[in-house]
């Protein structure tokens, strides 16, 4: 059995999400202030962070969280390496304390983790499913919304391709709990039937 927990970022509103497995703990999304709390679940386990993108609100406390590995999207990856590409430096963060040799770009996961490409949002934007149990869904989609397309990297159309691939998935897995970048979850038919860009 594994554990997740969500850890509320309140400066930026943002959820991160520490999931709890035999050996190894996995970070999504870590934002601004989170790492202390969940510092005392990460004893001797390995840490990944898995990252749904490369934005401002879901990296802040990235370089405070001692990990083994960093997974994000290559077309993301060069927003780990510029503050200006994920809007740190409005947040007066000038740069990401990272060692680069960690971070690992890849939709190719482990054991029962599936990495979904779903740009719009960003170009190297994912969601990340769980033992089909569990979906962090980022900033692609919200329990009654869908990301915002206006930033640098995002694209309208990419985006309703991507929705469209979700759309697949929820109908699959009705019972998936969509766990969003920001604000609360809901399972996969909820969003069928109350969300407007799905319905
Ligand atoms: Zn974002
Ligand atoms: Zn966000």
């Amino acid at each position: 059995m594994i554990t997740v927990k969500r850890f509320l970022s309140r400066t930026m509103d943002e959820n991160c999400y520490v999931v709890e497995e035999k050996d190894r703990v996995t970070i999504i999304d870590p934002g601004w202030g989170v790492s202390s709390e969940f510092f005392p679940l990460v004893g001797n386990k390995q840490v990944r962070v898995l990252l749904t993108h490369g934005h401002a609100d879901h990296i802040f406390d990235l370089d405070k969280i001692i990990s083994d590995e960093i997974v994000i999207h290559e077309l993301d990856r060069n927003m780990l390496i510029d503050p200006e590409k994920s809007l740190l430096n409005i947040f007066g963060k000038e740069a990401l304390l990272i060692e680069e040799a960690k971070i690992r770009t890849t939709e190719i996961l482990d054991g029962l983790w599936k990495c979904f490409h779903t740009p719009g949002h960003t170009e190297g934007s994912c969601c990340f499913l769980y033992d089909e149990k569990l979906l962090f869904s980022g900033d692609t989609v919200f329990s009654n919304s869908i990301g915002r397309t206006d930033l640098p990297g995002g694209n309208k159309i990419e985006m309703e391709r991507s929705i469209q691939q979700l759309r697949r998935l929820f109908y699959e897995l009705p019972n998936l709990r969509v766990l969003p970048g920001h604000g609360p979850e809901a399972t996969a038919q909820d969003i069928l039937r109350e969300n407007p860009f799905f319905r």
